[in-house]
């Protein structure tokens, strides 16, 4: 009998040092909030919305009524397709809008930035672009690939302000249509992958996703570059992706956006950022409430709940959508109706062409 109790009593001995030393991971620990505030979920928001960054990649042949009741659930009165190719492509996925909701999608062109460096490449690119954007298109998408992988026909990279990509800005700028340019990535991604890194588990998710100083070159160099095409391209419209990968310093983003008056921004896939400083983010929204649009990037319509609830509330503490983007809590801003509307639709009415503003209260 003795004997029994002991052994018991070893076993709650050792089982409790066990708890105490276990190491859980951390990818796994997901503790439920006892925090008890007020809550406003939102699935749709306040007034409807433009969102100038999404990608649909079969739009030439896609059925759009299914895209339409998604958005109508979010109060999404237009959507910007960022993938619209160029060319026949184009073609068809403007017919495919103007067949079907052409009050309701607008679509940009794509440049191939293929051939750079041949004799006559930035007038033939400008020539095409004029075409795609008489066939409907209205506005140019520049993706990451431009800093990042493009090269030109003798293997060099193409930096993001290579001066033999002018006629295109130049293009667009007497096209009056904006270009929407997205160039590097979040910060972090250039980082040791360490205990200390934000992005952590991102990259260790995604291990294609790090980056390193000649892959292809320092984060701040590729930023550098991007904002040399902002200044030497005045007369061109850029709405920078991302918050130009600066949501979280907002006071550099507001310097860059006061030095460079030909600039907007779009917060895609960034909200987790603004959302973390709902004090910070509230006094910039108000300072550069012209300055902002609303994007959001990935299609995942559950995920706009998000975006609203830190642009339109003021609760506390509660999840982001996604962990590897953040592992920590959001707060609301609470703006305005005057801001949000800005933000959700007359900025964007302002600077993208063709808009229907019929859809959109005054
Ligand atoms: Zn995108």
């Amino acid at each position: 009998m003795k004997k029994i109790v002991l052994f018991c009593v070893s076993a709650i001995y050792i089982a409790n040092a066990c708890a105490q030393s276990a190491k859980m991971d951390f990818e796994a620990y997901n503790p439920t909030s006892t925090l008890v505030v007020p809550e406003h979920k939102l699935s749709r928001s306040k007034f409807p919305f433009i969102d100038v960054h999404n990608h649909q990649f079969d739009m030439p042949t896609a059925d759009l009524s299914r895209l339409i009741r998604d958005m109508d659930k979010l109060n999404m009165a237009v959507m910007v397709n960022l993938s619209g190719q160029n060319g026949n492509r184009l073609q068809q996925s403007v017919n495919n809008v103007k067949k079907n909701f052409p009050k309701r999608f607008i679509v940009f062109a794509n440049v191939d930035f293929n051939k750079v460096g041949e004799a006559g490449w930035g007038e033939a690119a400008a020539k095409q672009l004029e075409e795609d954007v008489k066939n409907g298109a209205n506005g140019l998408k520049v993706f990451k690939n431009l800093g990042f992988s493009v090269k030109d026909i003798n293997g060099n990279r193409v930096p993001v302000d290579d001066p033999r990509l002018n006629p295109v800005w130049q293009k667009c700028a007497e096209l009056k249509i904006p270009v929407l340019i997205h160039t590097a990535d979040p910060k972090p991604f250039w980082d040791p992958v360490d205990e200390h890194n934000e992005r952590w588990m991102e990259i260790t998710s995604h291990p294609n996703r790090k980056r390193g100083p000649e892959n292809p070159v320092p984060f701040e160099t590729l930023i550098e570059e991007q904002h040399q095409l902002f200044k030497k391209n005045a007369k061109t419209t850029f709405i920078a992706a991302h918050f130009g990968w600066y949501p979280n310093n907002l006071g550099k983003l507001g310097q860059l956006l006061d030095e460079l008056p030909n600039v907007v921004v779009e917060f895609g896939a960034v909200i987790a950022e603004l959302g973390r400083q709902p004090k910070m983010a509230k006094l910039f929204f108000t300072k550069y409430q012209d300055r902002i649009l609303f994007g959001k990037d990935s299609w995942v319509p559950e995920e706009y709940a998000t975006y609203f609830r830190v642009l339109e509330t003021e609760d506390e503490y509660f999840p982001y959508h996604k962990k590897y983007h953040a592992f920590w809590p959001m707060y609301g801003m609470g703006l305005p109706d005057a801001i949000l509307k800005k933000i959700y639709y007359k900025n964007a009415l302002r600077i993208v062409p063709n808009i229907d503003k019929t859809q959109f209260p005054d």
